[in-house]
């Protein structure tokens, strides 16, 4: 039985997880599941799933939680300083993180130094650390498994393959709701509109970094941290119907491709399962049904977004610790409805633009980097 911890079981990649280990009891069991708000959901979910121990963000709920698990032998623990130390409690063969924003820093690293293996579709923590966690995988001997289907599609055609004939790394784009849209007609997106993925079910701050293509950003920044690849040789091309999650051109001029319906269990069942096959009732990519696979350049003027992470990317150091900081800040104040949809972008434009660059930071600069550059971003957004 493989034990799997699972940070962030309350998401929409947390909750995909448990399906996929239900549907296979005698490969996976559950070792520890966390949550931040959703406490009803974590009883739920520990109820079901028995752990050894949970975790749950703040202790106004403690009562409840205690009570409601009063019967069971499952360890319970709460705050910030309990899921960064999770693995004093439990002692898992794999972590996934499925937490969201830079909350996955610690734990991550956490989990690398004790050696264990990681699931990660957490990929926030990579934009901000990624050198430094790239490092303490060599030194720990530690694999990372993609969850994010761009990355798992990758990592897929890169089986088999030496690093040094990759040519270029493709990443497929949905191109999100306002893939039709000009700059102008930008100005008043909604919330609601924002929230509305033509192709995907995710928690809010992806889907509104899918529609910004800030999660295009992020995830090239990703992908040159997880391939260890010049961010020259990643290209983003935007396919509409999430068929292909992604692609590599090879120097004979191959390209291999990861094809399948659009649903995260495929790459979360992969990643859990240390990058080897399960079978699975998924529904299967019908050719003859759906033929139409189709393909454009983003543009870079209206989603100004994958620009700054393309320059972030490519100037390295704090840069994308500071894209990251300021992108969490401004959509939290967007969802919250205290900026405006293309007010966004330009905060950010200014955060990178305003903040100390430091070529080679440590984890220390990394962290004072993402709260200078919150404190800064928060200043913006309050003299609007
Ligand atoms: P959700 O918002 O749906 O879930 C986030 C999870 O993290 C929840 O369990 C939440 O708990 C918990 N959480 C939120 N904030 C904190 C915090 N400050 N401290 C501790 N725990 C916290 O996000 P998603 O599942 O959509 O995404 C998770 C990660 O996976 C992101 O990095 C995203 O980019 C990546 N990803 C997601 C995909 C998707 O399809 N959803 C696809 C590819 C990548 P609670 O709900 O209890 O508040
Ligand atoms: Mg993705």
């Amino acid at each position: 039985m493989k034990k799997v911890a699972i940070l962030g079981s309350t998401g929409s990649i947390g909750t995909q997880t448990l399906e996929v280990i239900s549907d296979n009891k005698n490969i996976f069991e559950v070792e520890l599941l966390t949550a931040f708000s959703n406490h009803t959901l974590l009883i739920n979910q520990a109820l079901l799933h028995k752990p050894k121990a949970i975790i749950f963000g703040d202790r106004s709920k403690e009562k409840v939680i205690l009570n409601s698990l009063k019967n069971e032998e499952i360890e319970i623990y709460f705050g910030e300083e309990s899921l960064n130390n999770f693995l004093n409690y439990c002692n898992p063969d794999i972590v996934l993180t499925a937490l969201v924003g830079k909350s996955g820093l610690i734990p991550t690293i956490n989990t690398i130094k004790k050696g264990i293996d990681l699931a990660l579709a957490n990929k926030e923590t990579l934009v901000v650390a990624g050198s430094i966690i790239n490092k303490l995988c060599k030194e720990k001997k530690v694999n990372i498994y993609p969850v994010d289907s761009e990355h798992s599609a990758i990592f897929q055609c890169l089986v088999g393959e030496s690093r040094d004939t990759i040519d270029k790394i493709i990443l497929t784009a949905s191109g999100g709701p306002f893939r039709n849209k000009k700059l102008n007609e930008l100005k008043n997106i909604s919330k609601k509109e924002a929230l509305n993925h033509p192709n995907w079910e995710m928690g809010e701050k992806i889907t509104i970094d899918s529609s910004t293509l800030m999660n295009k950003g992020l995830e090239v920044i990703e992908a040159k941290f997880l391939f260890d690849i010049d961010i020259q040789k990643i290209k983003v091309v935007v396919h509409p119907q999430s068929i292909i999650h992604s692609m590599v051109e090879f120097n004979d001029g191959s390209i291999k491709a990861q094809l399948g319906e659009p649903d995260m269990k495929l790459p979360i069942q992969y990643a859990l399962f240390s990058g080897k096959r399960l079978k699975n009732k998924f529904t299967h990519y019908d050719f003859i049904k759906n033929n139409t696979l189709t393909f454009e350049e983003p543009c870079l003027k209206t989603f100004n977004n994958l620009k700054l992470a393309f320059d972030a990317g490519k100037l390295g150091g704090n840069a994308p610790c500071i894209l990251n900081a300021s992108n969490e800040i401004v959509v939290d104040a967007f969802l919250n409805e205290k900026i405006r949809y293309l007010d966004m972008t330009k905060i950010i434009e200014d955060s990178l633009n305003k903040i100390s660059y430091i070529a080679s930071p440590n984890l220390d600069q990394l962290i004072e980097t993402d709260i200078v550059t919150r404190k800064y971003t928060l200043d913006k957004i309050n003299k609007l």
